[in-house]
């Protein structure tokens, strides 16, 4: 059959491909050390599969509001207020199908062919994909590691054009960690007022800050900045529930309404048990957060003590989210284990994958040929043996 134009140029995510070329080796009987993956390696806390029973019991098992159950919408305008002072009604929520889908909801509901999307690079591997699946352009701005991969106000104001209609900002960010510094969100949030430039602020890793960086919503810089900016979050990464799929937005009235027609049309309610878990999630004990935080500290502090000790690796630290991302591209061109020369990130992968059965992801795909990306949401043991393999495979 003919498959569309924007179909058929469109590629599998990066780090869906990564993992399962993982996988394949792992089928083959051999242990693979596996940091590709973007999610928490814990379980969805017990109170929270409780309730997902519970309304199971209780018969919430049909369709419900196409934007989701108003205890939900409720809970999400709560915890913004709870954890950030910023007053959302409900009827400014639409819960999806998760983050993901929550962006496809945004980037349909304002773009079209001719406009223009600003997307700060290294970005998540969806967005210059699903910007493209509106037939719109993504205006890619790199930013450097120097500036710990956080985009600058200048830069955002030079990348706005006529034909702007959005800017994709995620903080803290998958790949890199950044997590933004109030002075440039600040910075960002006066281009965006000057200019009239609407910002959907990724913010899905919200509670995933480490000591040192400090968390602000993009939304809470004033009631202008507020009225340009569409929150995307959810339950994913915050509470170890990614298989729930429960995303949403925060977002004025008008793109509200828009998302909510889309939604109704396109796919109805997000999971009725899921809704109900996510309730349950944001309004029962919130201690599950400070325990996970604490284990991806640690995590994060001996990933890094470890990554400085080898020569020839640069990165930025990050302050959130549970990735590191570094630079290897000092070893293309160089022997490494096994005899292999590599000159670029996907075939460092490869070869570290063939040889030393690690996994991570190339940084090609992120927009950051000669970077890596390791997520150290995995167990420690799996972290020291694999990290001991990759020194291993850079000094054969
Ligand atoms: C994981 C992730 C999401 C999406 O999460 P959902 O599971 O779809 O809620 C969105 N943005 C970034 C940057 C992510 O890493």
């Amino acid at each position: 059959m003919r498959i569309s134009e924007i179909v058929k140029n469109l590629k599998p995510s990066a780090t869906i491909a990564a993992a399962a070329k993982a996988k394949e080796l792992k089928a083959t009987g051999v242990t693979v050390y596996e940091f590709t993956l973007g999610e928490p390696d814990f379980n969805t806390p017990d109170h929270i599969c409780a309730a997902a029973k519970e309304a199971m019991d209780a018969g919430h098992t049909h369709y419900t509001p196409a934007t989701g159950i108003p205890e939900l919408k409720k809970a999400v305008a709560a915890a913004y207020k709870r954890d950030y002072n910023l007053d959302y009604e409900p009827a400014q929520v639409v819960i999806s199908n998760g983050a993901k889908h929550s962006i496809h909801n945004v980037l349909t509901t304002l773009c079209q062919p001719g406009d223009e999307v600003i997307i700060p690079t290294p970005y998540w591997v969806s967005y210059s994909a699903l910007v493209e699946l509106c037939g719109a352009k993504p205006v890619l701005v790199p930013t450097t590691q120097e500036s710990g991969f956080c985009l600058s106000p200048e830069q955002f104001a030079n990348a706005i054009t006529d034909n702007t209609r959005l800017m994709m900002l995620n903080n803290p960010c998958n790949p890199t960690g950044a997590a933004y510094p109030v002075e440039t969100l600040e910075g960002l949030a006066k281009v965006a007022v000057e200019k009239q430039v609407p910002v959907l602020s990724d913010e899905i890793y919200e509670k995933l800050v480490y000591p040192g960086s400090e968390f602000r919503s993009f939304a809470s810089f004033g009631q202008d900045v507020k009225d340009l900016t569409i929150i995307v979050s959810g339950v994913s990464k915050a509470y170890a529930m990614t298989g729930w799929r429960i995303g949403w937005t925060l977002a004025p009235a008008d793109v509200t309404k828009g998302m909510s027609n889309l939604q109704s049309q396109q796919t109805s309610n997000p999971c009725s048990i899921s809704q109900y878990a996510a309730v349950e999630a944001l309004n029962g004990p919130q201690d599950c957060i400070p325990e996970m935080l604490a284990k991806f500290t640690e995590r994060r502090e001996y990933v890094l003590k470890r990554l400085r000790a080898i020569e020839g690796l640069s990165f930025a630290d990050p302050g959130g989210a549970f990735y590191a991302f570094f630079d290897v591209s000092s070893y293309f061109g160089k022997p490494l284990q096994g005899g292999r020369t590599v000159d670029n990130s996907l075939d460092f992968c490869s070869a570290l994958l063939e040889e030393a059965h690690v996994a991570l992801v190339a940084g090609d795909d992120f927009g950051a040929p000669g970077y890596v990306r390791l997520s150290f949401a995995t167990s420690m043991d799996i972290i020291e043996a694999g990290l001991d393999r990759l020194e291993a495979f850079l000094k054969p």
